[in-house]
């Protein structure tokens, strides 16, 4: 079996005994005598395993039960526009805290549905920090204060859930999701596109407290109202079947692992074995984030030559390391570090990193 090393942003690395599962599952799901995705949502089968995926994640995160848990469709980037449908009125306003490529775009596409106030940006610094929470200017007649937990692309990430008041927290946490414990009290909605530490694309877990189902919003299709998805168990209209059922066998490998708190633990020497590799490099690797807000999911780094990029890729790819070409928008690299990704795959890159800046330096 020839699997590689797999540092993709997203979609990106699953667990091996997960793929290896579905692999042994795919012909015969559940004694069904067909795969889960050529039946009905309807079946009793699948309605057994919703509920245990759904139990399983509420163990997992520690879920309270005025909280309800969504399995919806499309991408962030829909519900992007979706969420200040659902939870503004014509003519509200909502705060956004723009912190890196993601939640810039979570802000323009809510434009057309809410009036956007960039209450904090650390733009100007080019996200290379987090704007000091001291520096946000709330307001508290906001529908709703919107963060993003990471930045996928510029790779900070906030180490602390901030404290916004009374007003709801919603959070994009498509790329730190599970990643470890939180307190889901803290916020009014969390969602999150699969394709990083949950399952394939096309799947978005959304975590919502119930009072926010109760908000009239703006007047829509049934389709796109959450609290219609809620009544139904997210069974609205046909569901991601494949995305849901992977996403529980994610579920199950979380636990077997240890849960939340060991992820956390893993996800912590991995980022710090890498970040110590680059800041102990002499400056043959750099990565300029503020040390304290630095993601322990998605860590860009670039070469002190660009000119040796191309050479980096290249030795990495054939030394079976996927994925480590930056975002074109940063350039220079950038490895994930997802649930997924072993410690083993970081102390196989450290060491060809190690061993390329001595061939090269
Ligand atoms: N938010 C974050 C933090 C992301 O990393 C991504 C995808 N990389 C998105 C939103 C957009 O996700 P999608 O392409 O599934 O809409």
């Amino acid at each position: 079996m020839s699997r590689v090393w797999n540092f993709s942003a997203g979609p990106a690395a699953l667990p091996l005994p997960v793929l290896e599962r579905a692999q042994r599952e795919l012909l015969d799901w559940s004694g069904s005598g067909a795969s889960v995705m050529e039946q009905s949502h309807r079946g009793k089968r699948f309605a057994a395993m919703a509920a245990q995926v759904e139990a399983d994640l509420r163990e997992l995160m520690r879920i309270p039960a005025n909280y309800a848990v969504l399995f919806e469709q499309g991408g962030a980037t829909q519900h992007f526009a979706q969420i200040p449908m659902n939870l503004a009125r014509e003519g509200d306003s909502a705060d956004y805290i723009v912190t890196g490529h993601w939640s810039e775009k979570a802000a323009s596409e809510a434009a057309p549905y809410v009036r956007v106030n960039v209450a904090a940006t650390s733009k100007a610094d080019n996200y290379l920090r987090m704007p000091a929470r001291d520096t946000w200017k709330l307001d508290p007649a906001a529908s709703y204060v919107h963060i993003a937990t990471n930045e996928t692309i510029h790779g900070v990430e906030f180490q602390d859930i901030p404290d916004v008041g009374d007003v709801p927290l919603v959070a994009d946490m498509s790329s730190d999701i599970l990643s470890g414990p939180i307190d889901i009290s803290r916020f009014g909605l969390i969602y999150a596109g699969a394709q990083k530490n949950i399952g394939p694309s096309g799947l978005v877990l959304m975590i919502v407290r119930r009072d926010l189902l109760e908000r009239q919003g703006r007047p829509m299709a049934k389709i796109f109202r959450y609290a219609e998805h809620a009544a139904h168990d997210s069974m609205l209209n046909t569901p991601n079947t494949w995305g849901w059922y992977l996403a529980g066998l994610t579920f199950q490998w979380l636990k077997e692992n240890g849960g939340l708190e060991a992820m956390a633990e893993r996800n912590r020497a991995k980022a710090t074995l890498l970040y110590d590799t680059i800041d102990g490099s002499g400056g043959f690797y750099r990565n300029p984030i503020d040390p304290p807000v630095r993601s322990r999911m998605n860590l860009p780094f670039t070469l002190h030559d660009s000119a040796l990029d191309a050479s980096f890729l290249q030795e990495s790819e054939a030394a079976g390391l996927l994925a480590l070409k930056g975002h074109k928008a940063l350039g220079g690299m950038r490895a994930s570090l997802y649930n997924a990704v072993p410690l083993e795959a970081v102390q196989v890159l450290v060491a060809f990193m190690r061993d390329f800046a001595r061939r090269h330096g």
